[in-house]
């Protein structure tokens, strides 16, 4: 199999008001194979020019035609593009294999949940609706859901297909027009899926996609006066610049900003039943996932035996090209490749229980060695930053108490897991766990579309996922009429 591309769209363009367009600069970003670091191509650069001209577009569109478009054909015309994203799964997760480096069943995964996100929003847009409120005599109070008008979505490298479906997929359900950013890094099947929402027969403007870098396209986004909201997901530091500039313009945001999430795993955990979440939730996709699980906590009774069970599973760990479709692919970048790599240099006076190996990888790729280290003190640099690589630390506690203090200990709350046979145990701690979702006796690495998502302190706020997506895509209206 070749690296190469077969696209059936130009990358190099933007959509804009239902055309494709070259950027307004004139200017284009490089493209490259993280599996082998060879050039494949050039994407737009995209400007603030671009960013007004995808805002105004989508401004008509929620103001024109989508806008008038009922609930039940907006979820029809989801379904239309569920259709065309399944048709094209082969395709799309080949181009995002090619793009992101992810191994192709993980890429294909991903495809498979877009079409998901698209299927389950679909089906909700006409099922979303307000209320009636008792109130004073002489009056009928009731709430309309309406949509909050141009939404904008700065989605990451790591899943674009995935977050594309769960923040676009919402945002069209309830009616808005969306301008979409994606990552430099990975923005394929941003315009692929862009090219299919077209074929499904979305008017001109009801979604835009503009590539380009984070601080020109993403800033101008996320600044731009005429944007209702604004839906991102990538780093703290990133999103903490995202929030204050659409504090400037007073609009809501949902920020996904990642993790460093625990699997709590007791004496009396089932360990067969454990051990493939406790180890596909570190190294699926690399790593780079804002909901893997990089934590794993275990009673110090079984540490040893635990460690000895993972550190075998790191061992058959085979890490290759994409499309060799092995467990484990490249990071996405060079500068990822640093970054993990110092952390795994900062781990240097740590235990490595175990390290997968590197055969025949392309040497311009961007390989590091999945990586196992046992017996990590809570306070480890390792154990607190979010590494966002295939890097996972085992961290022993003496009883419940310690293993929710160190589970509560870090910045971040976005998942947790709880390994236990004991009933009380279960319900106890899944209360006393801060985080935003909290799975007991398995992992859900972000969990199916229905389950709200979202974190706590330096995860972000605001939910994604579920109905509760369809509510943060809506302002509510109260409507108060009088006649006595
Ligand atoms: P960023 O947060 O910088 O990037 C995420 C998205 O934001 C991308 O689309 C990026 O565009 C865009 N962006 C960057 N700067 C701005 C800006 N000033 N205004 C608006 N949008 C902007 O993450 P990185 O790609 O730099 O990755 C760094 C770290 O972030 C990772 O190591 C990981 O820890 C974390 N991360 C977390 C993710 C998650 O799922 N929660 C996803 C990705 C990263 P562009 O890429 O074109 O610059």
């Amino acid at each position: 199999m070749t690296d190469q591309l077969d696209l059936w769209f130009d990358p190099s363009q933007c959509l804009i008001d239902g055309n494709w367009v070259a950027p307004a600069g004139g200017e284009y970003l490089p493209l490259e194979n993280p599996s082998t670091g060879e050039r494949i191509g050039s994407i737009a650069r995209g400007t603030a020019d671009d960013i007004d001209a995808a805002v105004v577009s989508a401004r008509k569109a929620w103001q024109g035609e989508w806008g008038r478009t009922s609930a039940v054909e907006r979820g029809r015309a989801l379904f239309k593009l569920r259709e065309l994203v399944l048709e094209n799964v082969e395709h799309l997760a080949r181009i995002e294999a090619i793009d992101v480096g992810k191994p192709l069943k993980q890429a294909r995964a991903d495809a498979v949940a877009l079409a998901r996100y698209l299927e389950f929003y679909g089906g909700a847009a006409d099922k979303l609706h307000g209320d009636t409120i008792p109130y004073l005599d002489g009056y009928t109070v009731y709430t309309l859901r309406e949509p909050h008008g141009v939404t904008g979505h700065i989605v990451p490298w790591n899943y674009p297909m995935q977050i594309i479906g769960r923040s676009v997929g919402a945002a069209l359900a309830t009616g808005n027009a969306c301008v979409l950013k994606p990552a430099e890094d990975a923005c394929l099947t941003a315009l692929a899926f862009a090219d299919l929402a077209i074929r499904a027969g979305l008017p001109a403007g009801a979604l835009n996609v503009v590539p380009g870098l984070g601080a020109e396209a993403g800033a101008a986004l996320t600044g731009h006066p005429g944007i209702h909201h604004i839906s991102f997901t990538g780093s703290v530091a990133t999103g903490v610049y995202v929030q204050t500039a659409a504090a400037r313009n007073v609009v809501p945001v949902t920020l996904e900003l990642g993790g460093k999430s625990p699997q709590l795993v007791f004496e009396d955990a089932d360990l067969d039943a454990a051990l493939p979440f406790l180890v596909n939730a570190g190294i699926q996709n690399a790593g780079q996932t804002c909901s893997a699980s990089s934590r794993i906590l275990v009673h110090r009774s079984i540490h040893d035996e635990l460690v000895g069970r993972m550190g075998e599973r790191y061992a058959s760990l085979r890490v290759g090209p994409a499309l060799s479709d092995l467990d484990v692919g490249p990071l996405i970048s060079g500068r990822q490749q640093a970054i993990v790599s110092s952390y795994l240099d900062r781990g240097d006076d740590l235990e490595k229980a175990a390290q997968a190996s590197l055969e025949d990888v392309p040497e311009g790729g961007n390989y590091v060695r999945p990586t196992l280290f046992s017996g990590v003190s809570s306070a480890h640099t390792l154990a607190r930053d979010e590494i966002f690589g295939p890097v996972q630390v085992v961290i022993p506690f003496e009883d419940e108490d310690e293993a929710v203090a160190i589970a509560n200990g870090t910045d971040y709350g976005l998942v947790a897991s709880i390994w236990s046979r004991d009933g009380a145990r279960q319900m106890r701690l899944a209360r006393k766990i801060r985080s935003g979702q909290v799975f007991i006796n398995n992992y859900g690495a972000g969990g199916g579309v229905e389950l709200p998502f979202g974190g706590i302190g330096k995860s972000g706020h605001g939910r994604e996922k579920g109905f509760e997506a369809l509510y943060g895509f809506t302002t509510l209206k109260t409507v108060a009429a009088f006649h006595g």
